[in-house]
């Protein structure tokens, strides 16, 4: 038996031979089945440990829990560096956690979008999600430009579902001296479809554009070589697939070669001057020469705890390859398991090549209505999600999905798609 190849085992067997199976007792579930951590993870029991702690130390230290010996508040985003930097393949001086995903990705447009008469042109994908659809077209207006000149869409060719990576990088070489940024997702929240980061990031260089990616679906669930794939910026969620919960603090990449670059445009506070003399309260800004100099305030202890909780369970895990081979294992079986019984009734519009997906499926159900079903999932208790206009999204997550969850899951979904 190769590990990579489930065809023909059972839930049980893969079970029983998964490396990762016990790690879902670190975990608690509403009553169901939970296939939505592409929505929002599962909690960490850890969770509320690592809180509580942070609590305690605030009701008995107060003021100087942001002084005192150990773990002391002024530094504490420091102790997500080294694991974010792993899970993004970044070094520490590239990743910071951070505000929240859309704040971030302005943050990073005001520093990587700057526009100029001959070179103004953003390009996204047409069915992104609304808010970085948003965030690209205010930045547009910002700087006085019109999205309806400034604004390019690349979309899926007619009848097709997911985006062509050739049409992207052809859309880049059309759009060339004109293109001053490319963001686009790393994984497409809708169809689960993964892009081809290196050779996007490639093609924006080889124009002189910025490239950037948001991460929202890609971070936790692929792996990513951010530094080595030459990335100029990133950000992400920490609430999907990095289980750090509801408005979980956010996460920021920008590559080396630009971290210390003072002429970079950025909207600065005091969490970015050195922490050396920051207390000092002096007016001269003095750069951290790393990300962290994109911090404007003073970190948020209870969520970066929270975060602490899942990044302990992440390195338990053997980190993100070792939930990477799991991943695609259970993604083997689903395909497997929904060919088997439901292949006439419901069609999956994610990728089937193994690198072109993460570990969410799409799933479109051509017998019968499609928003019925999930109503019906949903009164059975699989957590899963709708997605407008018509696809229902299921994701096994490694750290906390069986193979019995798949099984069942596709039980109920044969039992009510008639
Ligand atoms: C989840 C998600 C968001 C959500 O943005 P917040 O700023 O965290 O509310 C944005 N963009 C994408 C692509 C997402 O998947």
């Amino acid at each position: 038996m190769s590990p990579g190849d489930p065809a023909n085992l059972t839930a049980a067997e893969l079970d029983a031979a998964d490396p990762l199976a016990t790690l879902r007792d670190e975990f608690e579930f509403p009553d169901g089945i939970y296939l939505v951590g592409n929505s929002l993870g599962a909690m960490p029991k850890a969770v509320r440990q690592l809180v509580n702690t942070e609590l305690d130390r605030w009701g008995t230290l107060g003021v100087e829990g942001h002084f005192s010996e150990q773990t002391p508040w002024k530094d504490y985003h420091e102790l997500v560096t080294t694991p974010l930097a792993n899970l993004v393949g970044g070094r520490p001086s590239e990743v910071v956690a951070m505000n929240a995903l859309t704040v971030n990705l302005h943050l990073l447009m005001v520093s990587f979008y700057r526009p100029t008469p001959e070179r103004h042109k953003i390009l996204i994908e047409s069915h992104a999600f609304p808010s970085d659809h948003f965030a690209a077209e205010s930045q547009i207006r910002q700087r006085g430009f019109d999205p309806e000149s400034s604004l390019v869409l690349v979309a899926p060719r007619d009848g097709e579902e997911t985006l062509n990576p050739d049409d992207i990088l052809a859309a880049i070489a059309e759009h060339g001296d004109e293109l001053a940024m490319v963001m686009l997702p790393g994984v497409q929240y809708y169809t689960g479809q993964v892009l081809p980061m290196a050779a996007i990031t490639k093609a924006g260089h080889d124009v002189g554009a910025m490239v950037g990616f948001d991460l929202a679906h890609g971070v936790g669930n692929i792996e990513l070589q951010l530094h080595d794939w030459d990335v100029d910026f990133a950000a992400w969620c920490s609430y999907k697939y990095l289980n750090a919960g509801p408005g979980a603090v956010a996460g920021a990449f920008v590559h080396e070669r630009h971290v210390n670059d003072q002429s970079l445009p950025k909207l600065v506070g005091w969490w970015g001057t050195n922490p050396a003399t920051r207390f000092e309260m002096a007016t001269t800004f003095d750069p951290i020469p790393t990300v962290e100099s994109w911090q404007m305030s003073n970190a948020p202890i209870l969520p970066l705890a929270a975060l602490r909780a899942s990044f302990d369970i992440i390195e338990r895990a053997g980190g993100i390859s070792a939930m990477r081979a799991k991943s695609e294992r259970q993604v083997a079986f689903l395909d497997r398991r929904l060919d088997e019984t439901l292949g006439d009734r419901v069609n999956n519009i994610t990728p089937t090549a193994m690198h072109e997906r993460g570990c969410q499926f799409a799933l479109r159900v051509t017998a019968g209505d499609g928003k019925r079903v999930f109503s019906e999932l949903e009164a059975a208790h699989v957590l899963c999600d709708w997605r407008e206009p018509d696809v229902i999204r299921v994701a096994p997550v490694p750290l906390y999905n069986s193979f019995a969850d798949i099984d069942r899951f596709v039980e109920i979904f044969d039992g009510i798609v008639t």
